[in-house]
């Protein structure tokens, strides 16, 4: 059998550990065979790499079908001006659409990332996913502004989608967007299709102030914002608690589950959350959030409640690529009181528990193929740095 030798003075175990001094031995696929003690081996046997070898990153988040726009929406107006936005770029010519998602699948495989968490509205990318070295999980997106008038029309528009990605190998469901857009009936909708699927659900939660005030009042940018597409919210009340527990109350707590942005997070809402379901996990974009909110979520919260922690990079339109070891750079740039073999981490075991995926990515661990990503990163005495330059897939 064909074998090769891999090391770096570093090697992330992808959750938690550093090794030194290891060789990382894998099979022409890439599966890991062995890691050894570099003493044993022959030098000139060895492809030797500066920086530190990871595993495969997990996207736990993004709109691969929205890479067209990328650049077109300014940065820091906020989430509803943001939204606004991006309902104006709707028709571009479908050429545009498809090469832009073929680029981005490509360059999000060629930055490290083995498998991706992707909300899908329509079925743009399902034949690029298909031919794709990343594995996906799609998260068919349904939405009916709160309002039951809307429900039927929107799930015959999201099961046409769903259907198509019938056909395809990978991992999918039907998930909720946000809980300021979805209604009682519609969840339930989405619980009875999910019921007998081993799969995983996800919903944007808590990304903007708007949205708790939503729930906690029935009042702020959301009511102007909906009175602008001509949208009642007559048959919404406000709960008087922050928007999670609306999802809470809504959703399958016996589906994995990943909450997605929660930068308006308070303590109480995360352990709620937690108590909830024990498969509750969260999806931060530190890069998202900054491009459209200037914010960033308090990280110490999460760990405090030990939350299981995922990174994101969200769409093309609300980032500037979609590079998980550009998250990485900017959670630690911001909060460098995380370290960094947590927030790696976040990046890949936790992120392929989330997905489903642990079988095989997620860890340098025999028997599995993760992908080994070669990424900058140095030892400064007892801790980390993160150096100049980017993350490159290297098996
Ligand atoms: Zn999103």
């Amino acid at each position: 059998m064909s074998y090769t030798k891999h090391t770096a003075p570093l090697i992330f175990s992808g959750d938690g550990e550093v090794w030194e001094n290891t060789v990382v031995i894998t099979d022409k696929d890439g599966t890991i065979l062995a890691l050894e003690d570099i003493q044993n081996h022959d030098a000139a046997s060895i492809i030797q790499m500066e920086g530190a070898l990871v595993p495969g990153f997990i996207n736990t988040h993004c709109h691969l079908e929205l890479s067209h726009m990328k650049g077109l929406v300014p940065t820091g107006t906020m989430l509803i001006p943001f939204i606004t936005q991006v309902v104006k770029y709707r028709d571009f010519p479908q050429e545009a659409i498809d090469e832009a998602i073929i680029k981005a699948d490509r360059e999000m495989y060629e930055r490290g990332i083995a498998a991706v968490g992707d909300i899908s509205n329509k079925a743009d990318t399902f034949s690029t996913k298909e031919k794709s070295k990343i594995k996906y999980h799609t998260f068919v997106e349904m939405f009916d502004f709160l309002n039951p008038t809307m429900t039927a029309g929107c799930i015959t528009q999201y099961e046409a989608v769903y259907d198509q990605h019938h056909k395809t190998k990978d991992k999918f469901s039907y998930v909720p967007h946000a809980p300021y857009t979805v209604s009682p009936s519609l969840f339930e909708f989405i619980n009875s299709q999910n019921e007998k699927h081993d799969i995983t659900v996800s919903i944007h939660n808590q990304e903007t102030k708007a949205e708790n005030d939503l729930f906690l009042t029935k009042q702020g940018e959301f009511i102007d914002f909906y009175a602008s597409f001509g949208i009642d919210l007559k048959d919404f009340k406000a709960t008087g608690k922050n928007s999670i527990h609306y999802a809470l109350a809504h959703m399958d707590s016996r589906k994995k589950t990943l909450f997605v942005h929660n930068t308006m997070c308070t303590d109480e809402d995360i352990q709620s959350a937690i108590q909830w379901n024990e498969n509750t996990y969260f999806s931060t974009c530190a890069n998202a959030n900054l491009y459209i909110e200037n914010a960033i979520p308090k990280y110490t919260r999460f760990i405090n409640a030990n939350a299981k922690m995922t990174i994101g990079t969200d769409s093309l339109t609300s980032n500037w690529q979609l590079c998980i070891f550009e998250e990485i750079k900017t959670i630690y740039k911001y909060c460098s009181y995380i370290d960094i073999p947590t927030i790696i981490t976040w990046a890949c075991a936790n992120g392929a528990k989330a997905l489903g995926f642990d079988d095989e990515l997620g860890t340098i661990s025999v028997g599995k193929k993760p992908g080994l990503v070669l990424c900058p990163i140095y030892r400064k005495e007892k801790s980390y740095h993160l150096g100049e330059g980017y993350s490159k897939r290297i098996i």
